[in-house]
C-alpha cells in the first residue's frame, strides 16, 4: 500500500496509482480527524469520492503517531488525551474515536486503536500494554455500527517477547477478526529480531485472512516477511525517498542529484517499464531535481512506487511456482537498496 496520510499520495493522482499497479492505499485516521475533520469527507461522499479513488482504502488508526507526541500526551484506560502541534488543540483519541472516523471516512479496512510503546521495553510493561491493546479492541468491536461496510483488524502486539506475540496471536484469532496485523515492529531492531517476531506473530493467525506488517519495508524485508506468511504492507520509503531524490533499481539505490549522472543517457533502471524509465534519462531527471522542479518528485515517486508493486506482483508469481522461485527472488531483491557495489545483507548507509 503507497502511503497517503493525509488523503493523498504525495505528488500522485490517482490515475498515476493505477499506472503504477497499485490496488490499496493506506491513510491516516487522526491525520484526517485534525484536519480537514472526518465529518466533512463524510458529508461529502466519503474518503473515497473526497480522493478520487475507487480502489479499497485501509486507514491506521493513528494510534502510532499519538504516541510519537511523547510529551504531549496522557495515556489512560479510557485511551490518549494528546494536544495537536497543528492547532495546539487537545483531543481525546480512543477506542470509540478511533472506529467513529473511520466508519465516516467511510474506509475498506479499518485499523483497531492499539498501545504503542517505546523500544527496547521491559516484559512487564509490554505485558500490560498487550492486555490494554486487547481491551482496546474488544471495545472497538462493540463499537462497530457498519461491520459489513468496514473491515476491522486486529493488531498482534507483544513486543520481542515470542511467547507473548504467539500468546497474543492466538487470543486474536479467537476474537475472530476479519483481518490481522502485526505491529510494534520496524522500530530500529535487527533484521533477524524482526523476522524472529514476525514467524511468532503469524504462526497461528487463520491463512484465509488477510495478514498485514505494519511499517515494513525494505525489498528484501518484505520479501522476507512474504515467505513468513505476511501478505500486505505499507511503507513511506518508496514515496518519501523518491521526493529526496532517491530511487530503488535492480541494480541498487541512486540519488539522481550526482554529478556522474550529469550526461548518463540511460533510465534510471533500465528493466524497469515505468512512465519515467520509458520517458526520461537520467540526465533529464538530474536537471529537473537541480532545477527544483516539482515534477521531479512525481516522476521518481512513480519509478519507486512501479518497482515496488512490481516486486508484489513478482511475489506473487513465485508463490505460485514454489519456494525455490521465492529464493531466487529473495537473491536478486536483496541489493535493490544498497549503493550499487556493496555486499548485501548489510544496512543501507546514506550516500
Ligand atoms: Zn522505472
Amino acid at each position: 500500500m503507497p502511503v497517503g496520510t493525509y488523503g493523498a499520495v504525495k505528488g500522485m493522482t490517482p490515475a498515476d496509482l493505477r499506472e503504477v499497479g497499485s490496488h490499496i492505499v493506506l491513510s491516516n485516521t487522526m491525520h484526517l480527524w485534525v484536519r480537514p475533520g472526518d465529518e466533512l469527507i463524510r458529508d461529502l461522499g466519503g474518503l473515497h469520492s473526497f480522493m478520487g479513488w475507487d480502489g479499497p482504502i485501509l486507514t491506521d488508526s493513528g494510534g502510532f503517531q499519538v504516541f510519537s507526541l511523547r510529551d504531549l500526551n496522557k495515556v489512560t484506560e479510557e485511551g490518549v488525551r494528546f494536544r495537536t502541534p497543528k492547532d495546539g488543540l487537545y483531543r481525546m483519541l480512543t477506542p470509540e474515536v478511533c472506529i467513529r472516523i473511520q466508519e465516516n471516512l467511510g474506509v475498506d479496512l479499518a485499523m483497531a486503536f492499539d498501545e504503542c510503546i517505546e523500544w527496547p521495553a521491559t516484559r512487564e510493561r509490554v505485558v500490560a500494554s498487550t492486555e490494554r491493546t486487547t481491551r482496546w479492541l474488544k471495545r472497538c468491536m462493540a463499537a462497530r455500527t457498519q461491520p459489513d461496510r468496514t473491515a476491522l483488524l486486529g493488531i498482534v502486539q507483544g513486543g520481542f517477547y515470542k511467547d507473548l506475540r504467539v500468546a497474543h496471536a492466538q487470543e486474536l484469532v479467537e476474537l475472530d477478526l476479519d483481518a490481522y496485523a502485526v505491529g510494534g515492529l520496524s522500530v530500529g531492531e535487527p533484521r533477524e529480531q524482526l523476522l524472529e517476531m514476525v514467524d511468532a506473530s503469524t504462526h497461528h493467525l487463520p491463512e484465509d485472512k488477510i495478514r498485514y506488517l505494519m511499517g515494513v519495508g525494505y525489498p528484501l524485508d518484505i520479501v522476507e516477511a512474504v515467505t513468513r506468511g505476511i501478505d500486505l504492507f505499507d511503507c513511506v520509503l518508496p514515496t518519501r525517498n523518491a521526493r529526496n531524490g532517491t530511487v530503488f533499481t535492480r541494480a541498487g539505490r541512486l540519488h539522481i542529484k550526482h554529478a556522474r549522472y550529469k550526461t548518463d543517457p540511460r533510465p534510471l533502471d533500465p528493466g524497469c517499464s515505468c512512465y519515467t524509465c520509458r520517458s526520461f534519462s537520467r540526465a533529464y531527471l538530474r536537471h529537473l531535481f537541480l532545477s527544483n522542479d516539482v515534477l521531479i518528485s512525481r516522476l521518481l515517486t512513480l519509478h519507486n512506487l512501479a518497482l515496488y508493486q512490481g516486486l508484489m506482483a513478482q511475489l506473487r508469481g513465485a508463490i505460485a511456482e514454489g519456494p525455490e522461485a521465492v529464493r531466487a527472488l529473495r537473491d536478486v531483491v536483496s541489493r535493490w537498496h544498497l549503493p550499487p557495489g556493496s555486499t548485501p545483507g548489510t544496512a543501507p548507509e546514506p550516500e
